[in-house]
């Protein structure tokens, strides 16, 4: 177990635990890359190995300090996360104080999950951004010795959640290193983080998974049969969240879906449009999502398609070939970039009908009116 719980990445084990073992551990590192590649797994690895009671470079998995971690709730691991904003919260409250006890024992019980299965995404509804009351107090307990650990190690979670705020406070906590504060932030949206933040910690990027490792993951850890294992890896880019997402679901019938749906939007069938938005719409957010994803994973082959890479058989169906000859000057990649920008507001719980709506304009102008004068 220990490092072998985490699927492919052979890398990057590497390189942390060469750190470890050369005693060379930086004072932040950023896990950046692809949703659902184990950004979060690797981090949250790493700090149990370096709390670890036996010092090696492979955390043993069973003495207190990696029991504690494997809840997520050792007393020198702190997780800082995007959290809802409590009724009269003050600049310097613990950024839990002022929530209700609901909330509370939500994230509580977000984290364990977390700890178990460090490729769950947490979801904690209005959590809409990293506050600067958890980075300060970030910066409070990092001046203080560890309890028990030999770190005072911070996992910060989907960095980019950071606000303005929450980010500058962060800047000076990187600028002034702490001697046993270690911080490692994950981000799928590297961009997002200042400059400043990115020229202070160590990148490590986490590639996309391959498609074996993908169908083995599924097979071992989710009980899926080897050939669905295979189908769905096949169509999961490199993202076991992703393929998580797909078990069960009906891969041919959602990439129909998306079709249909393009057509509409490229289309000039407005009423047809809007009652497909509406029906969208009324859908659960995690079916939109994964269809979203769909969506994304077909307008990435119709780009390589529209720009002469080869497309696997399987993931090139005729409408795709239509759809490249017929939209010429289409601009895929920020089409591309439309989808994922609706899955992020998705999580961030935009309202949802609007997402859909935005996307779909945007889609229309990207690929069916493409003038780059704008
Ligand atoms: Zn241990």
């Amino acid at each position: 177990m220990a490092w072998d719980s985490i699927i492919g990445q052979a890398r990057v084990k590497q390189l942390l635990q060469r750190a470890i073992e050369r005693r060379s551990v930086a004072h932040a590192y950023l896990f950046f890359g692809p949703e659902g590649v184990g950004k979060d797994a690797l981090a949250i690895e790493f700090a149990k190995t370096l709390q670890c009671r036996e010092t090696g470079t492979e955390a043993c998995g069973v003495c207190p300090s990696c029991a504690r971690t494997n809840d997520l709730v050792h007393p020198d691991i702190r997780v800082i996360m995007a959290l809802p904003v409590g009724k009269g919260e003050d600049p310097g409250d613990d950024p839990l104080e002022k929530l209700p006890e609901e909330a509370v024992e939500q994230v509580r019980a977000q984290l364990r999950a977390k700890g178990r299965d460090p490729y769950q995404e947490i979801e904690i509804p209005k959590a809409n951004f990293i506050k600067i009351n958890s980075v300060r107090d970030l910066k409070r307990e990092a001046s203080l010795s560890p309890v028990e650990g030999r770190y005072k190690v911070f996992l910060i979670l989907n960095a980019e959640d950071m606000n303005a705020e929450a980010s500058n406070a962060l800047l000076k906590t990187l600028e002034e290193p702490l001697p046993n504060a270690v911080l490692l932030l994950t981000s799928a949206y590297r961009e997002r983080l200042s400059q400043t933040v990115l020229s202070r910690v160590q990148q490590i990027e986490c590639s996309p998974l391959s498609d074996d490792e993908v169908s083995e993951a599924l097979r071992i850890r989710d009980d899926v049969a080897e050939g669905e294992a295979a189908t769905i890896a096949l169509m999961a880019d490199g993202s076991y969240r992703r393929a998580r997402q797909l078990i069960g679901t009906d891969v041919a019938g959602e990439r129909a879906e998306v079709v249909q749906f393009l057509r509409l939007v490229l289309g000039a069938k407005t009423l047809e449009l809007s009652a497909e938005l509406e029906r969208l719409a009324a859908k659960e957010k995690g079916h939109v999502e994964s269809w979203l994803g769909v969506l994304a994973s077909w307008l990435r082959d119709a780009m390589f398609l529209h720009s002469g890479v080869e497309v696997p058989d399987h993931r090139r169906d005729e409408p795709m070939v239509t759809f490249v000859k017929r939209f010429p000057g289409g601009r895929l990649p920020e089409a591309l970039e439309a989808v994922q920008r609706s899955i992020a507001d998705l999580r961030k719980n935009v309202y949802l009908p609007l997402v859909l709506t935005t996307l779909a304009f945007s889609l229309r102008s990207l690929i069916a009116s493409p003038t780059r004068s704008t």
